[in-house]
């Protein structure tokens, strides 16, 4: 049966690197893979077009297809805006639109980039982790929040931290189930001896934990965990935190592959349907220049392949086609090194769609 997937490629660099990913698809297509795109806008392209960062046709495509492609949204010509209809408010829309509140996101090295970190080889060789960060809740969400000004004039600035015992219960049973696939150890991340939300964090985890037996299930502060990821990363298999803490941890963890243009993610409903796309930004400084690096988006692709789509063999190729092209040397701006054979963005998608 034909997939549809929606392809929201937003600002930035955002089209360059989704047309590298759709580039891949479109060849695996001719060996039967069995796909339809539609495309849509969103992020600041959205708002040019239409007024708003989130078109109700993007949410109505992507409501409608099996998975969806998104590159990545904002920049600086719309960091003025009102921050309703700033670009990032699209991706948080879209995200709460489709309920996708489970952010996978693995922070793999691979062998041939142990020197493209900025970590001595010896503590990330054979990285191979997962973050699982809850995605439509805690602080980014919560109410009230805003900008007031008190009675003496000075302004302040609040938000809200909140959590539901179900909000932690779905992401925990998430994260556990990933464990059981992997090594069988979760470390959860609060910040429980401060925060009350995350109190109920901890103590939600630990209930849910009689439920899986196999796997090992530990708790660390937030601090620490910073801290453990840079100075001992090997230590864990499955991480998962809360919305803020796993949105920064995951960037920590993407440095020490090498690049934030390797990493992928996969933010999933609770029937897997999910949405797939580069952990990075926009990366407006390099946007236009044929320089970006497009793997972590080609990436996006082949977990949608595995997580949404059911077709493991595609992503299997993909993903070696990625290991082989690193293999041959070829690296972009942000992962070369010295001896290597640096590439564009075209350049990188056209050698991974000839390695497959
Ligand atoms: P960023 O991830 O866009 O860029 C951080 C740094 O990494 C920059 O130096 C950039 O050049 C580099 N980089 C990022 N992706 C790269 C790639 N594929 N290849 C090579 N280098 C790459 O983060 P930022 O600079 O903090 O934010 C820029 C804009 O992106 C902002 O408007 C921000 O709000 C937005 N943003 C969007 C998302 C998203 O769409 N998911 C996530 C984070 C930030």
């Amino acid at each position: 049966m034909t997939k549809k997937i929606a392809v929201l490629a937003g600002d930035g660099i955002g089209p360059e690197i989704v047309k590298e990913a759709i580039k891949v698809l479109n060849a695996l297509a001719k060996d039967g893979l069995d796909i339809e795109l539609e495309y849509g806008l969103i992020g600041g392209a959205a708002y040019d077009e239409t007024g708003t960062p989130l078109p109700e046709k993007t949410v109505k495509i992507s409501k409608e297809a099996d998975a969806i492609l998104l590159g990545a949204v904002g920049g600086y010509k719309w960091e003025s805006l009102d921050i309703s209809v700033r670009p990032e408010k699209g991706l948080l829309g879209i995200r709460s639109e489709l309920n996708l509140f489970a952010n996978l996101r693995p922070a793999i090295l691979y062998p041939q980039l142990a020197d493209a970190s900025t970590l001595k080889p010896e503590v990330v060789a054979g990285l191979d982790l997962m973050i699982v960060r809850e995605l439509t809740g805690g602080i980014y969400f919560g109410q009230p929040r805003g900008i007031r000004t008190l009675e003496n004039g000075e302004k302040e600035g609040f938000n809200t931290l909140v959590y539901r015992e179900s909000e932690i219960n779905r992401i925990g049973k998430v994260a556990f189930d990933i464990a059981q696939k992997r090594q069988g150890r979760l470390c959860s991340v609060d910040k429980a001896n401060v925060l009350e939300s995350t109190e109920l964090w901890r103590e939600t985890m630990t209930t849910l934990s009689a439920d899986y037996s196999d796997v090992e299930l530990s708790h660390m502060y937030v601090d620490n965990a910073a801290m453990q990821l840079v100075r001992a990363p090997k230590q864990f298999d499955v991480m998962v935190t809360t919305n803020m803490f796993g949105d920064i941890l995951s960037d920590c963890a993407s440095m020490l592959t090498g690049s934030i243009g390797m990493l992928p993610s996969a933010s999933l409903d609770e029937d897997g349907k999910g949405m797939y796309e580069p952990i990075h930004g926009s990366a407006p400084d390099i946007a236009g220049q044929n320089i970006a690096n497009p793997l972590a988006t080609i990436l996006s692709a082949s977990m949608m392949l595995r997580y949404t789509l059911d077709e493991p063999e595609m992503a299997d190729r993909i993903e070696k086609a990625v290991s082989f092209v690193l293999e041959q040397g070829l690296r972009t701006a942000d992962i070369y090194s010295d001896g290597m054979t640096k590439v564009g963005t075209i350049e990188m998608g056209d050698a991974v769609v000839a390695a497959l």
